[in-house]
């Protein structure tokens, strides 16, 4: 039986990665979570795992006390975590930590030879370079869950090294397309939170809206499929049908399409290579209606073209762009900064971070660290 541990089982791609367990009976070894201990609780109590492990000191406390009368072996603290990814008993650890706080977990469980499922996009983003050379080192899978990573992962299936010639990554273009920079000048976070088509955790929700998400899923790109960012071609795609596809050396073009439904890449991740019947709803083609493919506003949605140049340029310039966007969007959610400036204090963490050639895992972490002081500057 497959054994995995869920890092963030209480957020969007948690709880849905517990839906696939549940329907396949895998075994739920390790569970991890920020501070949401009631939904963890009544996770650790359905699915029995051994260890689980809590972000945030107070709240773990109080989950030991809670489930003292259960099996299951509470830690917590951020070092607990990394050392849960680490000794954890699973096989496959599926990171679903939202943000850089993913990158360590992810290190520790690649050098603990455990195939990782990842979710957790800022992995690559941040650590790109570094994490694939643990991976080459290790020997282990890396598997993408971002449903488009999942679908260009799927249409490369069966195709020879050398026979990709661009991927057509897909956007759903978020609850802003078409809107002018005018227009979202006092665009609300209740606003920005509404994704017509995925329901998601915030911060990614705010990322598809600002087109961060996109940009950042460029730079994952990348680094999964040994591709240039020019190679990498996004299209807004309205209804998020096609997940994403390949355009091969000869002309031919594959897609993978399906309903906008996460439990589908999340499934293929963990039971790769096989198939099997899956919660999510299936793709019925004779009522999706038209699809329709369009060119991003690249001068609106500014985070976009920064994450490309940040990728084109390399370094540590992906970390300061991740690092200045998850300091805005906090910034964003609590009302501090307008939504335009998302992409000014993007672009201005991009400008002002210096070309590098090789780093640490220490400098990625001072770049994180100086991107978000930088965001900083900006409150109101
Ligand atoms: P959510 O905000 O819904 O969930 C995040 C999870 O991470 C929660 O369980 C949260 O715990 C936990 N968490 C937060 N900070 C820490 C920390 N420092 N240490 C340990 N756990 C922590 O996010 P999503 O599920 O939406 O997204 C997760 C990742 O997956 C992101 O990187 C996102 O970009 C990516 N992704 C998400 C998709 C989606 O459909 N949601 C699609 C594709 C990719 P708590 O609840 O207790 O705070």
């Amino acid at each position: 039986m497959k054994k995995i541990a869920i890092l963030g089982s209480t957020g969007s791609i948690g709880t849905q990665s517990l839906d696939v367990a549940r329907k396949h009976g895998f075994q739920v070894s390790s569970l991890v979570a920020g501070r949401n201990i009631e939904l963890l609780e009544t996770q650790i109590r359905e699915f029995k795992p051994k260890t689980a492990a809590v972000f945030d000191n107070e709240a773990g406390q109080k989950l030991k006390i809670a489930v003292a009368d259960t099996d299951t072996k509470v830690t917590y603290g951020k070092e607990a975590v990394v050392a849960l990814a680490a000794e954890t008993e699973a096989d496959t650890v599926i990171n679903a930590i939202v943000g850089i706080a993913g990158l360590e977990p992810t290190l520790a469980a690649i050098k603990a030879k455990k195939d990782i499922a990842l979710a957790n996009k800022e992995t690559l983003v941040t650590g790109g370079e570094l994490v694939k050379k643990a991976v080459k080192e290790n020997s282990v899978k890396l598997l993408p869950v971002d449903s488009e990573h999942s679908a260009i992962f799927q249409c490369l299936e069966g195709v020879p090294k050398g026979a990709l010639k661009s991927i057509l990554l897909t956007a759903s273009g978020g609850p802003f397309f078409g809107k002018i920079r005018d227009e979202l000048a006092n665009v609300k976070p209740s606003d920005a939170l509404k994704h017509p088509n995925w329901d998601m955790g915030a911060k990614i929700t705010i990322d598809s809206a600002s087109l961060m998400n996109k940009g950042l899923e460029v730079i994952e790109a990348v680094h999964l499929f040994d591709v240039k960012p020019s190679d990498v071609r996004v299209l807004v795609h309205r209804q998020s049908i096609v997940h994403s596809a390949v355009e091969l050396q000869d002309g031919a073009v594959i897609a993978q399409l399906g309903t906008p439904d996460m439990r589908l890449p999340i499934q293929y991740a963990l039971t790769y290579p096989e198939r099997y019947d899956c919660p999510a709803p299936r793709l019925d083609l004779f009522k999706t209606g038209a699809l329709t493919f369009q060119e991003p506003d690249y001068d609106t949605f500014k985070c976009l073209p920064c994450c490309i140049k940040a990728i084109t340029q390399g370094g540590l310039k992906p970390t300061a762009v991740n690092g200045a966007n998850e300091m805005a969007v906090q910034l964003f959610l609590r009302g501090e900064i307008g939504f335009l400036q998302i992409g000014e204090i993007v672009e201005a963490a991009l400008d002002s971070q210096p070309e590098v050639a090789e780093f640490t895992l220490e400098d990625v972490f001072e770049a994180d660290r100086k991107a978000r002081a930088l965001a900083e500057t900006f409150k109101r």
